[in-house]
């Protein structure tokens, strides 16, 4: 449908970003149910540098980077954090040292033996006799949310499109522009520009994709950010800021 729409707009979708791919992958891991971002303790973890690069942490750990506190509110994370792991959102593992070459790494629960192979200098040691399970980012996850999945997925939710394209490159006359969702929703089309925080000035950004969506004939344009406040007005368009994605 969408496509269509654009094509008899005199518009071809050149290319689809290779993030665009990256965050459908995430919605196939969460069976298309994006609730989790709307979390206040998850939407924090994603947002956390260190998680984001890969660390590995106990669960603890987790819930204490959160600062998930209560009874009902660790239950809560506990169930959800477990739903992840099936998921495969996060992974459980170890982080082992080798005694051969001191290289301290994570190994995937899978690749876990009495006897492990160092990945390093391929040495092989025993599994030490009393260990932590530790837990990390899908790769696929990971590499999403460092592109800016958290407002994409949090917009798509919030639209919940019967349809929609995510980051593509539209073409027409030899200019190229992006576009970061369209949506298809209840006959009505719908352009979004998000970004999770933004540093600098983004309102030629803006403006640009907004007089785009215009040109389309789009019937909605909105902004959607993770910051708590945005510092600007946009006539015509509709702003999200952080508490307007997290309520959903
Ligand atoms: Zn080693």
């Amino acid at each position: 449908m969408l496509n269509e729409w654009i094509a008899e707009r005199g518009y071809q979708i050149t290319f689809s970003r290779k993030k665009g791919r990256y965050f459908q992958g995430m919605m196939r891991l969460l069976a298309d149910d994006l609730a989790v971002f709307r979390d206040p303790a998850f939407i924090k973890l994603f947002e956390d540098s260190a998680l984001r690069k890969g660390k590995p942490y106990r669960f603890q750990e987790l819930r204490a980077r959160c600062q998930v506190r209560g009874d009902t509110a660790i239950r809560a994370f506990g169930d959800r954090f477990r739903q992840l792991i099936a998921q495969a959102v996060f992974l459980r593992g170890l982080q082992l040292a080798c005694p051969a070459c001191d290289l301290e790494t994570w190994y995937a629960l899978d690749q876990v033996r009495e006897s492990i192979v160092c990945v390093g200098c391929r040495a092989p040691f025993p599994l030490p006799l009393e260990v932590d399970f530790v837990f990390r980012l899908n790769q696929l996850f990971l590499a999403g949310l460092n592109e800016g999945a958290s407002s994409v997925l949090l917009t798509l939710d919030r639209l919940a499109p019967e349809e929609a394209l995510l980051c593509l490159n539209l073409s027409r006359g030899g200019h190229v522009d992006e576009i970061d969702v369209i949506a298809w929703c209840d006959g009505r089309v719908i352009i979004a520009e998000c970004k999770d925080h933004w540093q600098g000035d983004i309102l030629p950004q803006l403006t640009r994709v907004h007089a785009l969506s215009e040109q389309l004939g789009a019937d909605q344009f909105v902004f959607a950010t993770l910051a708590e406040s945005i510092p600007f007005d946009l006539p015509g368009a509709t702003l999200w800021k952080r508490s307007d994605l997290l309520t959903g």
